[in-house]
């Protein structure tokens, strides 16, 4: 692709990064190899010592991970992208490149079960705390500071409820005192919001989700500036966590029809959202593209759509809640989003069901609490599908 910076999200999706062989292929290679050849001794020196770039083994750089990071860090406007074996080895990755024992970390108190985990029982063996704080109260951001807090971490829209970050708030707070702002950019992807653009200094993706869009493959990345990128590359580099070629090749193929996805899933939610609201059976919807979201004047400033992630609590609690997903005969029973199908999640039972009852509460999932991740087919049929249910 020319060097040209003014391209449009479409464009950079389906054409950034792309390095072509010897052969002029098309479409992007798959390099299934594990290790480079040199031409001679002294080249292999020189490669290794980095005297002269080049790829020298899969572990540390692989072309078709290259083109997969070029792209990823061409749509989130990154100066770096590294690419990991999943989400959960960018965010772990992110934090050993970034963190040492000491450490503070101020996380939002919404964020996904094993990021907290990660921070709760594997970070703190190694003398990293971490205080979790309201996603949507900026003043507990600012109280929870300590002297040696390095990092501020959210998602948003967070799981299931959809509450909204703000971003350039909480980017604020964490300039003020040194930290740096990470956020998990899974549920927009860069087509619906851009953090660094917004303050954050570090994106965070799960590429499992939105960015391979089909449920194919496992996969993350985390992006930043070269500075702040350099000990993350460093961790994966060292200790592996590293993604696939082949897992690469898949993301570069999602991507590329990764802004029509992202319309068509938000356009999706939002009309089912409106529907589930006018339901007899349906108490609450939670969706930030609608006017009844607490924060959607908030979502609609840093966002471009709602998304494709909808939530709604039924009356009558679990009981109604599980009859709806038992009579669903389209929708998929999983917890999985980002997929061309729809999937039907009840987190009290499933993806919360590990933290006590009065936590699930106080954290607002209630037991008649449903997660559509909406897909791409017909909403009449999604409708109906849940209406055998309701
Ligand atoms: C799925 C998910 C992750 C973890 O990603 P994996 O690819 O499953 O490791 C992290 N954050 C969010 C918001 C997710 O939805």
């Amino acid at each position: 692709m020319p060097e040209n910076n003014s391209y449009q999200p479409e464009t950079l999706a389906v054409r950034a990064g792309s390095v072509h062989s010897q052969f002029h292929e098309h479409s992007e290679a798959l390099f299934l190899t594990s290790s480079f050849t040199f031409d001679s001794a002294e080249q292999a020196a020189k490669r290794f010592i980095g005297e002269e770039p080049g790829n020298i083994y899969s572990r540390f750089t692989n072309p078709t991970v290259s083109m997969f990071e070029e792209r990823l860090a061409a749509l989130e406007g990154a100066e770096q992208c590294v690419a990991t074996a999943s989400g959960m080895s960018a965010i772990l990755s992110a934090c050993m490149g970034l963190l040492k024992a000491g450490d503070h970390i101020v996380a939002s108190q919404s964020l996904f079960g094993s990021t907290v985990n990660l921070f709760n029982n594997v970070l703190k063996k190694f003398g990293v705390d971490t205080t979790f704080v309201s996603a949507t109260d900026v003043a507990q951001w600012q109280a929870a500071v300590r002297p040696e807090t390095r990092l501020f971490f959210l998602e948003t829209p967070s799981n299931p409820l959809t509450e909204i970050s703000d971003i350039p708030a909480i980017a604020a707070v964490a300039r003020k005192c040194g930290a740096l702002l990470a956020v998990d950019n899974c549920f927009c992807t860069p087509i619906l919001q851009q953090p660094l653009e917004l303050g954050a200094d570090i994106v965070i993706h799960s590429a499992t989700k939105y960015l391979d869009g089909q449920g194919r493959v496992l996969g993350g990345a985390v992006l930043g500036s070269k500075k702040n990128m350099e000990g993350v590359y460093g961790f994966l580099r060292t200790a592996g966590p590293t993604m696939s070629a082949f897992n690469a090749w898949v993301f570069l193929k999602g991507m590329e029809t990764l802004k029509l996805r992202m319309d068509a899933h938000s356009a999706n939610a939002l009309q089912l959202a409106r529907w589930l609201e006018q339901q007899p059976n349906v108490a609450r919807v939670f969706y930030p593209g609608l006017p009844s979201h607490p924060q959607h004047a908030l979502a609609m400033r840093q966002q471009k759509t709602g998304g494709g992630v909808v939530s709604f609590e039924v009356k009558g609690g679990k009981e109604v809640a599980w009859r709806v997903i038992d009579n669903a005969r389209l929708l998929s029973i999983t917890a999985n989003l980002g997929d061309t199908k729809s999937t039907l999640t009840h987190p009290a039972s499933t993806t919360h069901a590990r933290i006590s009852p009065e936590a699930r509460a106080a954290a607002g999932i209630s037991d008649g609490l449903l997660r559509i991740a909406v897909g791409l087919e017909a909403v009449v049929d999604i409708q109906a599908d849940l209406a055998h249910g309701l």
